[in-house]
């Protein structure tokens, strides 16, 4: 199970210590985004939100993905099938609970959001899905502020 840490992914620009974590997360957020827990299926708050808008790391409020790039994955996560900009989440290996995954983080803060898996056949155009935690992140509905 252990690894050895992987020296390519640059330090965070936010770093804080666990206990100033906890102090702005919630114990359920810290879990997800400080611990890499995993919210159950179907209940995240954003599972099968339609509003258009902007996701943003609830740790540190950097722009992770659009709604534009949201999909109907029918996983019980929000899905996505790319992120708003390619240097805003960090794909590190995970070889937690037996299985291959990538896990998914906020580039600006290093927080767990999620796993990304690859040629499930969805219908994007990527055949990516971003697969995240509602906690992890926060909606900006567009149109509430001037752009
Ligand atoms: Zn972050």
């Amino acid at each position: 199970m252990s690894s050895e840490a992987d020296t390519s992914v640059p330090a965070p620009r936010i770093q804080l210590s666990p206990q100033e974590w906890r102090s702005k997360l919630n114990p359920e957020e810290y879990a997800v985004l400080r611990e890499a827990a995993t919210e159950r299926p179907f209940t995240g708050e954003y599972t099968d939100t339609r509003t258009e808008g902007v996701y943003v790391c609830r740790a540190c409020g950097a722009e992770l993905f659009r709604s534009t790039e949201k999909f109907d994955s029918h996983c019980g996560w929000p899905s996505f099938f790319d992120p708003a900009a390619s240097d805003a989440v960090i794909l590190r290996s995970d070889d937690s609970l037996g299985m291959h995954r990538v896990e998914v983080l906020c580039a600006n803060c290093h927080s767990h959001l999620g796993h990304v898996f690859e040629g499930e056949g969805y219908h994007t155009p990527t055949d990516k899905r971003y697969c995240i935690n509602s906690i992890a992140l926060r909606l900006h509905p567009s149109g509430s502020a001037a752009e």
